[in-house]
């Protein structure tokens, strides 16, 4: 198949990473990507048959149903976010880089990265998603996404440094700004954002800031479609509606779209205005895609794979998870982008490529979906599960708990986010409310803006704003 032509010059660098690695003379799988998909992937690889090679942008891997606790300042990133050498640290196989992929070039078999080239015989793209505004520029340029680490703790720096400002402000408008916050999407992200905000309203903010008459302080959480949670069962998006405006007086906007924001207004479909400094975007992801692969294996901002996870058109060149689209009977627009489905592709991938290594058959992927459940503050939460089974409050929230601890990568997260968790529980506190590294709002947009401007490399990725 032949590689897409790509005419902008990519800042990559020349050195040769295949001649680092030890010749082992075994297959080499290079894995783009250390979240959910390709860590199950390895762990369910046959070691001692390849040479594995993990490439990530960062050093860790990231924990995201948890970054929106990081951002409220209820836990530290330590506790969702784990270096990746750690997992695999006794594994002599394995290898770990940290890099950035810039380009695939199948026919070569190689990858160009921040830090060289490397040459595969099995690729697996594994590189997930990212912040998806729908090609709205101004908002990309001002808006909070809540990806990666970095960004929640920029919004947790940005929160707590308004509040300092709102304290020494004699003017009614600018506290308004400072204090009310717009969150945009009502799936759970948003929706567990909202009840941490509230929660941070309710119990923990009127203690650091006594002067302050937190009346005034409203979080909005702006959904397009008539419910919340559109992606759960009807009843819990009603609950987590109700539970959201009684309990912490949430603003629940429904059928409403964020038509244009100034950084200091956010205008709303129906022409309303909503006076607020921060506008926290969660309505959206797309698949990061990496320039390279033919044009035709990715639709809507993923790449289209067989039941296999091979990527159409190409015989050792895979995809997993978030980016991967595996249309099914079942799921005919792919599977929903979640950690469980990433988990069980990694999962079966994994085993898969050990018996084609070995001439065995291989088994095609079949999600078993287990439930879904979203947080709403304290003591509340909804679930779902296979068979009509829903329910909500207490033991729903005790449940999701218990799933997230179980799903933290290794033992110390747990240990470390469960002692938060009850610290926060009796105390009604946060102990990690801290600027540890102010952020400055107007220098990040300066930022960004630049950033944008360099960021349109090539055709492919300008696709990728489709609507996914
Ligand atoms: C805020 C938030 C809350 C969520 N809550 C839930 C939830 O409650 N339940 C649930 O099931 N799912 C939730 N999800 C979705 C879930 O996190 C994803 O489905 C899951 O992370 C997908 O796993 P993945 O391995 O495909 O991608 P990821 O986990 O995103 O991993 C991709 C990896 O690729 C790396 N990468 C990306 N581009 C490059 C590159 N060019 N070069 C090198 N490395 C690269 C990244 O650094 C990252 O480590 C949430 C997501 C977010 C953002």
């Amino acid at each position: 198949m032949a590689a897409v032509e790509n005419p902008t010059e990519y800042t990559v660098s020349q050195r040769n990473l295949t001649t680092q690695l030890p010749d082992i003379g075994k297959p080499r799988i290079v894995i783009i990507g250390g979240g959910f998909a390709g860590i199950q992937m390895v762990k369910h690889l046959r070691m001692k048959d390849f040479q594995v090679v993990m490439l990530d942008r960062h050093n860790y891997h990231t924990f995201q149903p948890l970054l929106y606790q990081v951002a409220t300042a209820g836990l530290e990133p330590d506790s969702i976010a784990g270096p990746l050498r750690k997992v695999f640290d006794n594994e002599k196989n394995f290898f770990f880089r940290m890099a950035r992929v810039e380009r695939i070039d199948a026919e070569q078999q190689k990858v160009y990265t921040s830090i060289g080239e490397i040459s595969y015989d099995y690729l697996v793209v594994a590189v997930g998603t990212q912040t998806n505004y729908f090609g709205n520029q101004k908002i990309q340029q001002l808006a909070f996404p809540l990806k990666q680490v970095p960004q929640a703790l920029n919004l947790r720096s940005h929160i707590l440094q308004n509040f300092e400002k709102a304290v020494t402000s004699d003017s009614e408008e600018e506290v308004d700004r400072l204090t009310n916050f717009v969150i945009v999407g009502g799936g759970p992200t948003g929706v567990e954002l909202a009840g941490a905000m509230g929660e941070l309203k309710k119990y923990v903010l009127p203690r650091d800031y006594p002067e302050l008459d937190f009346k005034v302080m409203k979080v909005y959480l702006v959904e397009g479609v008539d419910r919340l949670l559109p992606s759960m069962s009807e009843k819990a998006g009603k609950r987590a509606e109700k539970d959201l405006t009684q309990r912490f007086d949430t603003i629940v906007k429904l059928n409403t779209l964020v038509k244009d924001y100034n950084g200091y207004e956010v205008t709303l479909g129906n022409g309303e205005k909503l006076i607020s400094e921060t506008l926290i975007w969660a309505a959206g992801v797309q698949g990061v895609i990496i320039p390279g692969l033919d044009k035709a294996t990715v639709e809507k901002g993923r790449y289209v794979v067989n039941e296999i996870n091979r990527v159409n058109g190409y015989d050792n060149v895979f995809a997993i998870g978030d980016v991967a689209a595996m249309y099914t009977e079942e799921y005919p627009r792919g599977h929903p982008q979640v950690a469980p489905v990433a988990m069980q592709q990694g999962e079966q991938l994994g085993k898969n490529l050990s018996n084609l290594l070995r001439e065995k058959e291989t088994k095609p992927f079949s999600y078993l979906d287990k439930g879904s459940m979203a947080t709403i503050g304290r003591n509340r939460a909804v679930a779902d599960f296979p068979g009509n089974i829903r329910f909500g409050g207490w033991f729903a929230w005790l449940s999701w708990m218990f799933v997230h601890l179980l799903f933290l990568v290794s033992f110390r997260q747990k240990i470390i986010t469960l002692g938060n968790w009850v610290w926060n529980y009796f105390t009604y506190d946060r102990g990690t409310r801290l600027i540890i590294r102010p952020f400055n709002y107007r220098r990040a947009i300066d930022d960004r803006n630049d950033k944008l401007e360099d960021n349109h490399r090539n055709d492919e990725q300008k696709e990728t704003h489709e609507v996914s």
